[in-house]
């Protein structure tokens, strides 16, 4: 028998050896994620034992984790604005700057009780759907996403979140299967240039799908869909927001403008300052 800070110790000390940048912290949050354990848990009742069969998966676990593979992969959910998701190998981890996204679109339709037609394109987990629907409860969303895996988990993840019927999920291309009507598009398109994956962290370059993160040579493929397809999927006064890759936001939007569509300057920053929330709307 072994006890949650035997455990505790133990997986910290070999997450030092294995070089990763907060060990203690990982630790703890693999006993919690795992065991469905809080902090105060960890803390006040450290003392008690964990269940032979239970420290076997976790030792497990601890292992794979050492190896890069991400907390949220192991553990299979993500928190995303305070909403519980599961994920699948087709779906992105959920990202904090992405929230930012959310605040921007609180931001530009104050009226909670607005019947919003909101889009979600490349909608994954359905993360930025949800979270949206979550806050206008007479909304509602269409999310595609070329990855039938990550219809599907959008669909089970916002049925599970009570949302099933305010939401579709669609196969498919960007927004070519939809002629249009929303009030909001949102995306958090595929954005890292091809010749910049193989220098991503092993975290995502390894255990995050590539149909997510590769935008292309420069990484703006996905942009310059959106821009194409956005004037049509939008209506008159209508707003789209996008999330930008570090650096992106001149170029993204220059495609923007050229489409016809008014641009915010500047787009809105995430919590590290990064410009990560590009505004656009159509006249
Ligand atoms: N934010 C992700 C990353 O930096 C990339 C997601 C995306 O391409 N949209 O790893």
């Amino acid at each position: 028998m072994t006890t949650r800070t035997a455990l505790l110790r133990a997986f910290a000390a070999a997450f030092t050896e294995s070089g990763m940048e907060a060990p203690e912290r990982e630790a703890r949050a693999l006993l919690r994620g795992c065991l469905g354990l809080t902090d105060l848990d960890l803390v006040t009742r450290g003392e008690q034992e964990v269940a032979e069969d239970d420290a076997t998966r976790l030792r497990a676990l601890a292992e794979r984790r050492a190896q890069g593979e991400p907390l949220a992969r192991l553990t299979g959910r993500r928190e995303f604005w305070s909403l519980d998701f599961a994920l699948s190998p087709e779906t992105l981890v959920p990202r904090p700057e992405t929230e930012t996204l959310v605040e921007a679109a609180l931001s530009l339709f104050p009226d909670r009780s607005a019947p919003l037609r909101l889009l979600d394109l490349g909608t994954g987990s359905g993360a930025l759907l949800a979270a949206l629907l979550s806050e206008y409860p007479a909304a509602f969303g269409v999310g595609v996403d070329l990855a039938p895996g990550a219809a599907r988990q959008a669909r089970a993840n916002l049925a599970a979140l009570g949302f099933a019927t305010r939401a579709a999920v669609l196969v498919g291309h960007w927004g070519e299967a939809l002629i249009g009507g929303f009030d909001l598009v949102v995306s958090n398109p595929p954005y890292i240039p091809g010749t910049d994956i193989p220098a991503l962290q092993r975290e995502v370059r390894t255990h995050d799908p590539l149909l997510a993160l590769d935008g292309g040579p420069q990484g703006l493929d996905a942009y310059r869909a959106l821009a194409l397809a956005l004037p049509r999927l939008l209506v008159a006064g209508g707003y789209a927001v996008l999330e930008l890759g570090i650096g992106q936001e001149r170029q993204v939007a220059g495609l923007l403008t050229a489409a016809g569509l008014g641009v915010e300057d500047p787009a809105r920053a995430d919590l590290a300052g990064i410009a990560r929330a590009m505004i656009a709307r159509k006249a």
